[in-house]
């Protein structure tokens, strides 16, 4: 450890890019300091990623059981949405404690409180105790995340206004809501609380749900939503809020034509997009500013304009998901620890955990085409998957899109399990694999990665349980 300074390495922000790049650090022998002004994870653990995928699951379970004739299966299904909830916080609590045993296992040391800089190589620490201290470091790592957007007119500390975080932790199920955003957060939850038995009406800007996800992949996922009974409206903007007796009234402008519609319902849930957390550091005393959109820049390591200083994460830019500021995290410790970088070009996927659910990597063919000469694509469908009929979930396909030496450049996946099976696209686009080669690959029987093998296989026209084009 550096003489000079209190510690070697200070982070900012304990969620999954900041508790990944303080593990990193101190792997590498460096001395660590975390501070975490609230819980460990970050948003992630305690109010996105993790309660959302656990409540996702608990609603699929109770959905399935309602709606499992076919199989033989009849209940009648009972909803406590308090035990729900409460199932979901041990879930988060348990996490809790894994990170914090980690970080400490790890030898990183953990700071409860704000950190605000003093100057560009001291940081004051505001404990929740009323306490503070200060601390020297030699590098900073940059991890405060991301915050909701909050809307004119439907601010969040509002009767009936909610956020994510509210949504997750409804004291009980409301009968009605209205969603602003159809992205991933509008659509995740809205299918969540359809599927519990919530009157949801959507309403969206853009003239279709998930508008960043190809057509053909959002297709399945509009058709289930509207066989949970959601009601979408596409190409109109909130506009304003108002409290009723009964809850909120919402009204939206049509983008084209601006005409007003209303919408009644208990409450209103805003999931119009993140916006990156900086105003709790005074980033201008160490000399950095945010871009134009609120990012901190950087370079690929995570260096920002200031050398010692890295930013990762959701306040470092695009993609904000979990495991690309994970990614970052290490890259930005293997780089402050002078070792050698990750070697790849870090293909990111991306998953929406909706009925279907969505999964893409790389290169869409749309996309392909700008820059390749030849583009070839192989497809399977999820209805000639043996083990997408035995779960019963045969809505789907995966997509293969490869260059003209068979070079895998990207994949689409929409079906059961999307999430788990995009990995393997994800391998073989960060490793440069071609189709032949995923082709060749004994898959297991019965499983959905056999689509991937057989939508390898039909891009050289040589698959076995689809017609090959
Ligand atoms: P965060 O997780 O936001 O952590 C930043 C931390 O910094 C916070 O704990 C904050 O308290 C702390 N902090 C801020 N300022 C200071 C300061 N000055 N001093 C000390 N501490 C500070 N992503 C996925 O990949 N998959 C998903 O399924 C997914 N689902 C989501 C569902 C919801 C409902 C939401 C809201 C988000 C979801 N995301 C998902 C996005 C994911 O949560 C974020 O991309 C991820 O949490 C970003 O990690 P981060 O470490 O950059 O920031
Ligand atoms: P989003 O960007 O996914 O979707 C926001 C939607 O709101 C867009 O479709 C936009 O057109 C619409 N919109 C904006 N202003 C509007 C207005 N005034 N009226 C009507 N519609 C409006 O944002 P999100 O759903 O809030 O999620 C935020 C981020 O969190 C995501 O971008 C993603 O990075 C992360 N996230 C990831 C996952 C996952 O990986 N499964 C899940 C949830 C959240």
């Amino acid at each position: 450890m550096s003489e000079q300074f209190d510690t070697d390495v200070l982070v900012v922000g304990g969620g999954p890019a900041g508790y990944v790049a303080a593990i990193r650090a101190a792997q590498y022998d460096l001395d660590v300091t975390l501070v975490e002004m609230d819980a460990l994870g970050g948003t992630c653990l305690n109010r996105g990623c993790i309660p959302s995928k656990a409540l996702i699951s608990a609603a699929n379970v109770a959905h399935n059981a309602r709606t499992w004739s076919e199989m033989g299966i009849t209940a009648e299904v009972d909803v406590d949405f308090q035990q729900m909830v409460e199932w979901k916080d041990d879930v988060v609590g348990n996490m809790n404690r894994s990170v914090e045993k980690l970080c400490k296992a790890n030898r990183v040391s953990l700071v409860d409180g704000r950190a605000t800089f003093e100057d560009e190589h001291t940081v004051r620490v505001e404990r929740s105790d009323d306490n503070s201290e200060r601390l020297t470091f030699e590098y900073a790592v940059l991890a405060t995340g991301s915050r909701p957007i909050e809307l004119p007119g439907f601010e969040f500390h509002r009767s009936g206004v909610h956020d994510a975080k509210e949504a997750l932790q409804f004291d009980e199920l409301p009968d009605s809501l209205v969603v602003v955003g159809a992205g991933y957060i509008g659509i995740e939850l809205s299918m969540l609380f359809a599927k519990l038995g919530v009157d949801i009406t959507v309403v969206e800007a853009l003239d279709s749900m998930m508008p960043a996800f190809p057509s053909d992949l959002v297709a399945p996922v509009s058709s289930a939503a509207s066989a949970l009974g959601i009601e979408t409206n596409y190409g109109e903007l909130a506009a304003e809020c108002r409290s009723t007796d009964r809850g909120v009234s919402v009204s939206t402008e049509d983008a084209e034509s601006g005409e007003r519609r209303a919408y009644e319902a208990d409450g209103v849930l805003v999931a119009v997009g993140r916006t990156p957390v900086t105003e709790t550091m005074d980033l201008y005393r160490i000399g950095l500013e945010p871009n134009e959109d609120g990012f901190v820049p950087t370079d690929r390591y995570g260096r920002t304009d200031v050398d010692h200083v890295f930013a990762v994460g959701d306040v470092a830019g695009e993609p904000m998901l979990a495991h690309a500021g994970s990614k970052e995290g290490e890259i930005a410790a293997t780089e402050i620890a002078g070792r050698d970088p990750p070697s790849g070009d870090r293909a990111v996927p991306a998953v929406a955990f909706t009925s279907p659910q969505i999964a893409t990597v790389g290169m869409t063919e749309a996309e392909a085409e700008e820059t390749e000469h030849t583009v070839s694509t192989g497809e399977f469908p999820m209805r000639a998957s043996g083990r997408a009929l035995t779960t019963g979930h045969t809505d789907g396909f995966v997509r293969l899109v490869s260059s003209d030496d068979g070079v895998v450049l990207g994949g689409q996946i929409v079906g059961p399990e999307a999430s788990e099976l995009i990995s393997e696209i994800t391998l073989a686009v960060e490793k440069g694999l071609s189709t032949e080669e995923l082709a060749e690959v004994i898959h297991p029987h019965p499983t959905l990665s056999e689509a991937i093998q057989e939508s390898a296989a039909n891009d050289q026209a040589l698959a076995i349980h689809t017609l090959n084009r």
